[in-house]
């Protein structure tokens, strides 16, 4: 397995001293399965200043079609060949049908009844009711034998900069048999590692990045935690691969308990840096993919200028897909550990 980095130097004349020369570094990185590469640069504490948290939830309550009051009138329904009972409900969340689907098979999923949940308020409790009854939707479609039961995904956009519009947290839920880009090229990718190699890719890289240990984080259960070689997020990202589980529907409760676990310890550590919005993906294989691994990946975003609202993702990022992460990965790995 191969970390390659390709490192940069730029020298500038220096405006803040007497326009010395000064010699800026940065790094050009691969990750190991793709090839996709990140750039390492602009590096800056990662310290961010949180809005006033009442100013920015007030009167978002009002219109929002997720609070208890709302959800069971303004939220559509599945058909009954789908879930006859039109939404699936478990305690005080509820998945019913996404209203602007990008797929056949979407839904939204809500965390609570609860409108705004801070980010260091969200528990494992959350998390793990809220993926159960997304997996128990997926299960549904399965045995009905749906034609997109093949790739079964959990998205997660936390709080605006993620790109969610509504501060009831809740989850993008969809299974489809078009794996969105990254997830296909990882699985592309990760075919022709196994083929070439005879063995998993992720197993091979959780091995290799627990002996070396500058971006593992520690192993919750089967779920081992790593800050990504190559992330794509400003402030890094961390994977989470599941021990022998290719499919979203092979995860046991107790992975969910250990996933959801270890969210809320990476929730803590960004919560200090002054993070308080985040996106999460599930990348899973299709079932029998013996070259897929399970993995869910957590990606911290933030605004580059909060008051003027612009976001962290620039033209580079969006057209190129070319990451930006701020700090080193072993760097942001030393911050994160404390809570593993
Ligand atoms: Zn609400």
């Amino acid at each position: 397995m191969k970390f390659e980095a390709i490192e940069r130097e730029t020298v500038i004349l220096d405006p803040n001293n007497n326009m010395e020369r000064k010699t800026i570094p940065s790094e050009i990185r691969k990750d190991p399965l793709t090839g996709r590469t990140s750039r390492i640069c602009h590096f800056m504490p990662l310290k961010w200043e949180k809005p006033d948290f009442d100013q920015l939830v007030a009167g978002t309550q009002e219109y929002c079609p997720f609070c208890p009051d709302k959800v069971m009138k303004v939220t559509p329904c599945f058909p009954e060949e789908i879930v006859p009972e039109g939404r699936m409900v478990l305690d005080d969340k509820v998945l019913f049908p996404n209203i602007a689907p990008y797929d056949s098979l979407g839904a939204c999923a809500t965390f609570s009844s609860q409108h705004f949940i801070p980010m260091t308020e969200i528990t494992p409790g959350h998390i793990v009711d809220a993926f159960r009854l997304a997996i128990r939707f997926f299960r549904r479609i399965d045995e009905i034998n749906h034609p997109e039961s093949v790739y079964h995904l959990i998205n997660w956009n936390y709080m605006p900069a993620s790109g969610s519009s509504l501060i009831h947290p809740h989850l993008q839920v969809f299974a489809s048999a078009y794996a969105p880009n990254l997830l296909q090229e990882e699985l592309n990718c990760a075919k022709t590692y196994f083929q070439q190699k005879g063995t998993n890719y992720w197993d091979d890289l959780v091995q290799t990045e627990k002996a070396d240990g500058k971006r593992f984080l520690g192993k919750i259960g089967r779920s081992s935690w790593l800050t990504v070689y190559a992330p794509l997020g400003v402030a890094g990202d961390v994977a989470a691969v599941v021990d022998a589980v290719n499919c979203t529907l092979e995860l046991t409760d107790d992975d969910v308990e250990d996933l959801a676990q270890g969210l809320t310890r990476l929730m803590s550590a960004y919560d200090k840096m002054g993070v308080y919005n985040f996106n999460m993906n599930f990348f899973p294989g299709a079932r029998g993919d013996d070259h897929a691994r399970f993995h869910l990946v957590f990606s911290p975003r933030t605004f580059f200028n909060q008051a003027l609202g612009t976001p962290d993702i620039g033209a580079l990022r969006n057209l190129y897909n070319e990451g930006i992460c701020m700090a080193f990965p072993e760097e942001i790995n030393e911050k994160l550990k404390p809570e593993f």
